[in-house]
């Protein structure tokens, strides 16, 4: 099967390879991918930023339909579409695992950086870690259910939306879009999206296309003003940092009120960044800080875009083939796409 492989250490190293099909062991099941989404992840792995293992086949945003059963699979059957969370080879007996956070085991090895991933035509998964998507939601939205799961993850589980919060956006990319449209399904009264200069074309229009009303641009806007204007002098409830820049990180706190909430999700890719921690600590804030998924989250976000709450799909921007591999990377890191789909 064709498969886009990251084939040594280094940056680039990207082929598309000839590679042989995969066998179900036990308890795992055999996928044939039906839509494959590019992530920063698989970005990272690409300009080598992110641990990887090569050779290995990126991708872990994936759907498809379940055609092979392992031994002892007992909970699905051969042409069930599924998504499936990416926390292979976790180990199931570390202090992490016995607590039910195995998406942060040490030992975690998932598809696309540390196993066979998804943008080849099948992927070996675990049963136990598969979700069933219903027979209403389109391969290519569900696709982009991972990446959901992520902000639902993060906004609602971890840094606890509720209904009336006044939530602020930095970094416009699919996630911070997600999470825009996740906090808005749980009930926010207002969801400010803030860019960079860089994000005025796509970005900040897709957010507007998206029914956000206050999308501002670092460039031009004021945006502590706007956002002290917009509630009264009293601050954002909850800031969600998705765009890893150390100087917005820096400046959430001035956007928050005091008990006010900071949600990071944003990487900086190393980067040390100079925090105010002491207006964060007379701020009283709590800082949320946030990596991968739960089952949970996984469950509603697959619920929450089946019924329309959270309109997932209209992030992506890109559907090509596996072969225009090269093209879909461009144009995300050129800021020219959002989610991309391959299809294998
Ligand atoms: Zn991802
Ligand atoms: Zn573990």
């Amino acid at each position: 099967m064709q498969a886009l492989v990251k084939t040594e250490k280094g940056v680039g190293h990207l082929r598309l390879l000839e590679m042989p099909e995969p066998r179900p062991g036990p308890g795992e099941v055999l996928v044939e991918v039906r839509a494959s989404g590019i992530c920063g992840t698989d970005v990272h792995v690409k300009n080598d930023t992110f641990p990887y293992w090569p050779p290995v086949i990126l991708g872990h945003e994936f759907s498809g339909v379940v055609v092979e059963l392992g031994a002892e699979c007992r909970h699905y059957k051969l042409g069930d579409r599924v998504v499936g969370e990416p926390h292979t080879r976790h180990c199931g007996q570390c202090y992490l695992c016995r607590t039910g956070n195995v998406q942060i085991c040490p030992e975690k090895r998932s598809p696309g950086w540390g196993i066979h991933g998804s943008m080849a035509k099948y992927l070996v998964m675990p049963e136990l870690l598969l979700h069933g998507i219903p027979d209403s939601m389109d391969f290519d939205t569900a696709a982009v259910v991972e990446p959901t799961a992520n902000a639902v993850h993060d906004v609602l589980e971890r840094a606890g939306v509720v209904a009336g919060d006044f939530v602020v956006v930095l970094g416009p990319g699919p996630i911070g879009l997600l999470a825009a449209l996740t906090a808005r399904a749980a009930g926010a009264r207002e969801v400010v999206i803030v860019g960079a200069p860089a994000d005025a074309g796509l970005r900040l229009d897709k957010a507007r296309e998206l029914g956000f009303e206050n999308v501002l641009n670092i460039g031009k806007d004021d945006v502590v003003e706007t956002v002290m204007d917009l509630t009264g002098s009293v601050g954002a409830d909850l800031v969600v940092e998705c765009s890893g820049a150390p100087a917005a990180i820096a400046g959430c706190v001035d956007l928050i009120r005091k008990k006010g909430r900071i949600c990071a999700i944003g990487l900086t890719g190393g980067r040390t960044v100079e925090f105010p921690w002491e207006k964060a600590a007379f701020k009283v804030a709590d800082i949320h800080f946030c990596l991968s998924t739960s089952y949970t989250s996984w469950e509603r976000a697959i619920h929450l875009m089946a019924t329309g709450q959270i309109p997932a799909g209209e992030v992506i921007t890109h559907r090509l083939p596996l072969s225009d591999w090269e093209k879909a990377f461009e144009e995300i890191e050129t800021l020219r796409a959002l989610k991309v789909i391959l299809y294998p």
